[in-house]
């Protein structure tokens, strides 16, 4: 199964995609995780990706494009994958749907989880992470048993640079400028699943659970 999670930063993806991880032993491939472990290992794409991170802007396509066109080759992903935070233009798009011709396969599922604009920066300035394995927190809804530190893994938490709230306004406006065309974009070509992704997460995943097992 190749499943597309669509919809603006903080809806929720990353979240609901480690939970389909876990129903459909398919791996979740993350472009913003890929590009933050790059930027901390300081390797060139990390180099070359941070100034735009930094500021809220996207990563020139061709850079995304390729890191995708790689780690989709890779053998946990031949029987499927989550992509969440990919594609985020309509040129990536393309580009995804011609990597995947030329391997015989194309996208099954592209579910938009979609939440409004006031509630994504509640929810971002909130956001803390873990160092170590990328879970996530928030400081009132979410909290860890123990402050500051993982339930998970025990990791420190941490906030993202580019959730303080300038750049979190900024990456709204990226999106709705640059990926929300995509809903339109899969919408007409079939297969697009709107969520609601505001309420319980457990209640989302049940949404996304029935919408893939085509029974909502
Ligand atoms: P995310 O973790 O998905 O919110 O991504 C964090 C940042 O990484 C984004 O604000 C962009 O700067 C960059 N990024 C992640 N995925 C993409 C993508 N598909 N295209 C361009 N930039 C991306």
């Amino acid at each position: 199964m190749d499943i597309i999670l669509l919809g603006p930063p903080g809806a929720g993806k990353g979240t609901q995609a480690k939970m389909m991880i876990e129903k459909w032993r398919i791996p979740q491939v993350s472009t913003g995780d890929i590009l933050r472990a790059a930027v901390r290992d300081g390797t060139q794409l990390g180099l070359e990706a941070k100034s735009f991170m930094d500021k809220g802007e996207l990563v020139p396509d061709s850079v995304v494009i390729g890191i995708i066109e790689a780690r989709i080759k890779e053998p946990d992903a031949v029987g499927g994958f989550i992509l969440d935070g990919f594609p985020r233009t309509i040129v990536q798009a393309e580009a995804l749907e011609k990597i995947l011709a030329d391997n015989g396969r194309k996208i099954d599922h592209v579910i938009s989880i979609e939440v409004d604009d006031e509630e994504l920066v509640t929810r971002l300035t909130g956001r803390r992470m873990c160092k170590s394995c990328g879970e996530s927190y928030h400081m009132v809804f979410n909290q860890p048993s123990v402050e500051n530190v993982c339930d998970a893994c025990g990791g420190e938490l941490y906030q993202r640079d580019d959730d303080k709230e300038e750049t979190i306004r900024q990456r709204l406006e990226v999106y709705h400028e640059q990926t929300s065309p995509l809903i339109e974009y899969y919408r007409e070509r079939g297969g697009l699943r709107e969520v609601d992704g505001t309420g319980n997460i457990s209640d989302i995943f049940t949404q996304i659970a029935a919408n893939l097992a085509g029974t909502a």
